[in-house]
């Protein structure tokens, strides 16, 4: 078990582990037992306005560095991280509550995201342009953009980061992180071990504090030239207001509401399975998840009762413990949504197959119980709005054309799956969805080497993949005339 005896100074600027200006503290709960775990510092405008000026002043040397320097300081974040794995996912469940087993999941995807980018680091290209005009020579050089802000949630502490750090010290940029406030000790860990791995002074910093003063000071500010951003489409709205005045690049990973097609044509069993585990991962927190499924008609009945079975078999409690399926949810305000969502669906005609009420595990954490619900229909908060938590909708439709404008019809845009063993379905649907992210047959597209991102009101912009280095860089076109 891992204790931390004292308040942890969280803020780190140009290399040095401090303190809020003003010492205020904030406590770190566990969200499965309500114990505290710590207190972190709690910054401001002053202090983020040091760290903005420290990353501005680290910024000419580091984006100077070759790509190789900087693609060897990843390499070694990658494994460190793979050597801490132990350590890390222990920490992310006490302060985020997901099993031991996916927080072990995400620290090696974290490791995997510094993997990729060491190697992409090194694969920035510009081009030649051939001229029309004899006596030039026209060339495009990737530049990094310059100091960027990265602003990451609580649902998956550890990864959100990985996902920009990554990308953004391997194209030369340098950084001010503000991780969630639930979780603050993954970023704690992270960029504790980024130190370690090489990274020089200044390059990265970490402020821990007040959302609002943070986000104003990053958007007001003229040396940060993009703000990264993954929450709710709320605050990225806000975000984009914000940075007006100073024309920054936004890059945000924002909402979804994600639907899920299963065909009559489908493999039940493996439609069933991978639903439950897109649903309940993370206890539905998690922006790519299911929200609401369309069943074939045919096939309903079939695909409710293999949901029913397997549902009856998860288990809920801390997520230290062995063969834990569920954790908490994060706090008070996401266990009433649920509850919300779930009167609502009922007051509009929702049947309760499972669950339906919070859970009593014995610990006193926010845990809610695994709810299946049949008979949904377009009018529940539940098929519109992000429920953020373990509530899972069954709608049944007859055609293909309707079901596809059933699913589209959202301002979300983010990922969308379908289950069908017919070719022709599969690649006729997955071209008609507008979502950011398909998956055939599969409900975790998300790898290092793809790239992930939404549409509408999902967000702009790509994490992962060789395309997602490009968020940190500006094309310079650089017109030469020559003597021949
Ligand atoms: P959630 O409701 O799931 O916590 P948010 O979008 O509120 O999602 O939070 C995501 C991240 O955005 C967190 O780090 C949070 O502290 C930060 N945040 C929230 N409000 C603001 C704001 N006004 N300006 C900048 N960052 C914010």
């Amino acid at each position: 078990m891992i204790t931390w005896d004292k308040s942890l100074d969280s803020l780190f600027i140009n290399g040095k582990w401090i303190s809020a200006d003003s010492g205020r503290t904030e406590s770190v709960i566990n969200p499965a037992t309500l114990e505290k775990l710590t207190d972190v510092s709690w910054a401001g405008r002053t202090e983020t306005e040091h760290a903005i000026q420290s990353a501005s002043l680290a910024f000419p040397e580091w984006s100077r560095k070759t790509a190789r320097e900087r693609s060897k300081i990843l390499y070694k974040t990658h494994e460190l991280l793979l050597e801490r794995v132990e350590r890390l996912s222990t920490i992310l469940t006490m302060e985020q509550g997901k099993p031991l087993a996916e927080a072990k999941g995400e620290i090696r995807s974290a490791a995997n995201f510094f993997l990729w980018y060491a190697e992409e680091a090194n694969r920035l290209y510009g081009e030649w342009i051939p001229s029309s005009i004899p006596g030039k020579r026209l060339l495009v050089k990737p530049e990094p953009i310059g100091v960027i802000a990265a602003i990451t949630p609580w649902n998956f502490p550890s990864s959100m980061i990985a996902r920009k750090l990554a990308p953004a010290l391997a194209a030369g940029c340098t950084v001010i992180l503000k991780p969630a406030p639930e979780t603050p000790l993954s970023a704690i860990e992270l960029v504790s071990i980024l130190t370690e791995a090489g990274v020089p002074d200044g390059v990265v910093n970490l402020v821990t504090g007040d959302a609002e003063e943070i986000g104003s000071a990053f958007m007001e500010s003229r040396d940060v030239r993009l703000i990264t951003f993954t929450g709710s489409t709320e605050v990225g709205k806000l975000l984009m207001k914000g940075s007006a005045n100073t024309v920054k690049k936004l890059s945000l990973e924002l909402g979804g509401h994600a639907p899920i097609l299963v065909f009559e044509d489908a493999n039940l069993e493996r439609a069933a399975s991978q639903t439950l585990a897109s649903k309940f991962r993370n206890s539905g927190q998690t922006c790519i998840c299911a929200n609401r499924v369309y069943v074939h008609e045919n096939v309903k009945e079939r695909f409710a009762n293999l949901l029913h079975e397997k549902i009856s078999l998860l288990k809920a409690g801390n997520g230290l413990e062995k063969g834990i399926d569920l954790g908490p949810l994060i706090n008070r305000q996401s266990l009433d949504k649920v509850q919300s969502h779930l009167k609502d669906a009922i007051q509009k005609g929702a049947n309760v197959l499972n669950g339906g009420a919070p859970l009593q595990t014995g610990l006193r954490g926010y845990f809610y119980s695994p709810t299946l619900l049949t008979q949904a229909t377009k009018d529940m908060k539940v098929m519109r709005e992000e429920t953020f938590g373990p509530l899972l909708p069954l709608q049944s439709f007859t055609e293909e054309a309707d079901v596809i404008h059933k699913a589209n019809d959202t301002d979300y845009g983010l990922a969308a799956y379908l289950f069908t063993d017919n070719l022709s379905r599969a690649t006729r649907v997955s071209e008609a969805l507008e979502y950011g992210i398909v998956g055939v047959n599969d409900v975790f597209p998300a790898v290092p080497e793809a790239p992930f991102g939404g549409v509408k009101q999902s967000g702009i912009g790509k994490e992962g993949g060789s395309q997602g280095i490009h968020e940190y860089v500006n094309l310079k076109y650089i017109s030469t005339v020559i003597d021949e």
